[in-house]
């Protein structure tokens, strides 16, 4: 019995991966080499023939390049949902371009597409979908709504991994784009780390080139043969987003393990639901029967009118950490102000906002500090 807190998140990370580390950087290769190359084989062969797996240091790299090979230039208008993290807005910005932020599903906390409908401009050329907390947005319906807009689609899978919806992986490339996090709390880590997945070979080329210095490795293999080995041409001014051996080398050893970690994180928010169904509380989405949720965080729903303020408090009284996903981007301060957001343009997102709250439920989690938190959420009901 341990009686420290329990945090909100810990990285799932044990022996398996500290020794490919190790291996890593006693090979020498401590920028990008060949567990780089082997991590992207591993992570296309998983996404299914014909997907381009490009590796980064971040999603939000990720998203920047994915965003910048579509094509998105100054004056153009990304749809984005409100109810995400920050990165997901902030690339279109670096690009020039704006977020248009979006409403939200009152169930799914997923981007609204009858709200999007409205926000079309003639401007309009992307939309970032976010499959928040691991539930993924239809992608029957994310087909239509960008085919009848003639939009980009880049998939902001920070959350999703693995994740299905309709028989469709989440990166399997139905959209132009997805992009996944390894961040070090996200689904599968490498600390720090992301990767871009699509089947087009010339957004993937696009995104090779920008990923490290607008350095072209076509040009450069091209003409390798009659210029010496030092030479290469740079076509672009590019980025400095690479991801390094050690980084792919602890990749290599999560991504395997990433459907068990995720079933593991299925089956505490199955104990979950099922101690919680009683009480004063709203469970989260659960998905459809052939959904794969990734479940990449359980969020309860506190009653509307309750300070969730206070139960976060009292959770940590109890020894158990939280967190709030998201605080919807039209409240804070730089989003809100530049575009002028009322939190009434936005209902949905802004009434969820009061009533959320993040449990615990990360796969390293014992069965014991389950019910740690499962007795200090009903001891906070009364219960
Ligand atoms: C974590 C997260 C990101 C950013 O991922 P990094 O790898 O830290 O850059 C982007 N979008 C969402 C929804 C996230 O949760």
């Amino acid at each position: 019995m341990n009686d420290a807190p329990l945090p909100f998140a810990l990285p799932d990370v044990g022996e398996d991966e500290v020794q490919a580390v190790a291996t890593a950087i006693r090979s020498g290769w401590l920028s990008s080499g060949p567990e780089v190359k082997g991590f992207e084989g591993d992570f296309a062969q998983l996404c299914g023939e014909g997907v381009h797996a490009i590796s980064v240091n971040s999603a939000t790299a990720g998203l920047h390049l994915a965003l910048e090979a579509t094509g998105i230039r100054p004056g153009d208008e990304v749809l984005v949902p409100t109810w995400t993290f920050t990165a997901t807005a902030e690339v279109v910005r670096y690009l020039g371009a704006e977020p248009i932020l979006v409403d939200v599903d009152p169930q799914t906390l997923n981007i609204d597409l009858e709200a999007a409908e409205a926000l079309v401009t003639p401007r309009t050329r992307a939309i970032m979908p976010v499959h928040f907390a691991g539930l993924p947005v239809s992608p029957s319906a994310l087909r239509d709504f960008a085919g009848r807009h003639a939009l980009k689609v880049v998939e902001d899978a920070a959350h999703a991994l693995p994740a299905a919806a309709e028989g469709e992986l989440v990166g399997s490339g139905v959209s132009d784009a997805t992009v996944f996090s390894f961040y070090a709390t996200k689904t599968i880590t490498t600390g720090e780390g992301g990767m871009v997945v699509t089947r087009s070979a010339e957004l993937a080329e696009r995104v090779r080139i920008m990923r490290l210095h607008g350095i072209s490795r076509d040009a450069f293999d091209r003409y390798r043969s009659t210029k010496p080995s030092w030479q290469y041409d740079v076509v672009a001014p590019g980025y400095k987003y690479n991801l390094t051996d050690p980084a792919a080398a602890m990749g290599r050893v999560q991504l395997p393990r990433a459907r068990q970690m995720r079933d593991r994180r299925a089956e505490i928010a199955r104990t979950y639901d099922e101690a919680f169904g009683g009480l004063d509380l709203q469970l989260p989405a659960p998905g459809d029967e052939d959904t794969l949720h990734a479940w990449h965080l359980y969020v309860l729903r506190l009653p509307a009118g309750q300070d969730r303020n206070l139960f976060i408090e009292d959770l940590a009284a109890r020894g158990i950490g939280t967190s709030v996903h998201f605080i919807p981007l039209h409240l804070q301060p730089y989003w809100r102000d530049r575009a002028g957001l009322r939190p009434e343009q936005y209902p949905v997102a802004s009434g969820e906002f009061e009533r959320v709250v993040s449990l615990p439920a990360f796969s390293s989690m014992t069965d014991e500090q389950v019910e740690r938190v499962i007795t200090a959420v009903k001891g906070n009901r009364g219960q």
